[in-house]
């Protein structure tokens, strides 16, 4: 079969909410397949074909992404946030670079979050999360976010967990707070094996362009692994919500991440019925003289 006949077989199909962890339930990662293609082909994942077919339709996923942005940024309504969590190497950069190639950056912002400086250390966690949120038209993606403040302070003790214990439920309060005042929320966990962390962190030493990504703490997070798998498990599973969704993308397969994560984000923006501003009255009365 044709590529393009594969894609037009398989467009269609894709059910987000497969993807997406329902309140209420428990998520348990293990059971959750870091090689798996789920609503794209999960019988012939590791078939060239169908990788290819793949990358055809994050192309078209793109162009419809693009549209959709515009629409976005014209009506001026909404205001949409991204959140993208993932351990080290688990393809939070590529994704941003992938999916959101050729919007408009007029009106789309990245936000990378970073260990706090002091003066962020000095106020509430949320503080410095809170300036970046998304304004009206806008589309901001967090790479990293106010999750790290249950992660890796957790993993790490970084404060104590009498502390860390309750933001979870502040985190719901804060997000529900966002989606009351018109903010749409989408959350991913990229999810990859230990194996293939192991196989991109070697990729960072051995390869001369990617040298400067090589961080040697991401060694000490990775020796934490499972403890790591067990703090994200506890921060999907309790902030899930019907307003502010995690889906769990399996992301071994770089292409498919690309898939599902275009396939969420058009699907979400789609639901959302966005129109063009009505034009001004008397614009068909009018033409531009020479
Ligand atoms: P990178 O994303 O590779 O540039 O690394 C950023 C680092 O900042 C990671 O090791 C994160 O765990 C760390 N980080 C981000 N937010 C926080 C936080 N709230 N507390 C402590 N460390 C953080
Ligand atoms: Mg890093």
């Amino acid at each position: 079969m044709p590529g393009h006949e594969i894609v037009r077989q398989l467009v269609m199909a894709f059910d987000i909410n497969a993807l997406r962890v329902k309140p209420g339930t428990s998520v348990d990662l293990s059971t959750i397949d870091p090689d798996s293609t789920p609503q794209w082909s999960d019988k012939q994942s590791g078939d060239v074909s169908n990788k290819e077919a793949g990358k055809a339709r994050v192309l078209e996923l793109n162009e419809r992404l693009e549209s959709l942005q515009e629409l976005l940024y014209a009506e001026g309504k909404h205001r949409i946030l991204v959140v993208i969590q993932a351990m080290d190497a688990g393809g939070k950069d590529g994704t941003i670079k992938h999916v959101f190639e050729g919007v408009n950056p007029s009106g789309v912002k990245v936000a990378a979050f970073k260990a706090p400086t002091s003066n962020e250390r000095a106020h509430d966690y949320l503080w410095r999360i809170h300036q970046h949120v998304p304004a009206n038209g806008q589309l901001t993606i967090f790479n990293r976010s106010h999750y790290e403040d249950v992660l890796v302070v957790r993993v790490m003790d970084l404060v104590e967990k009498d502390r860390w214990k309750k933001r979870y439920d502040h985190i719901v309060n804060f997000e529900q707070m966002l989606v009351d005042e018109g903010t749409t929320i989408i959350k991913f966990f990229l999810h990859i094996s230990k194996e293939e962390q192991g196989q991109r962190l070697q990729e960072r030493l051995d390869r001369p362009e990617k040298n400067w990504k090589f961080d040697s703490g991401d060694l000490v997070h990775r020796e934490r692994w499972g403890d790591y798998q067990k703090a994200f498990e506890a921060a999907i599973e309790r902030t899930s919500t019907e307003d502010s969704p995690w889906y769990v993308i399996p992301a071994n397969r770089k292409w498919y991440r690309n898939i599902a994560i275009s396939e969420v984000i058009v699907q979400t923006l789609e639901s959302l019925q966005m129109e063009f501003p009505p034009a001004p009255d008397d614009i068909a009365a009018m033409t531009i003289a020479n």
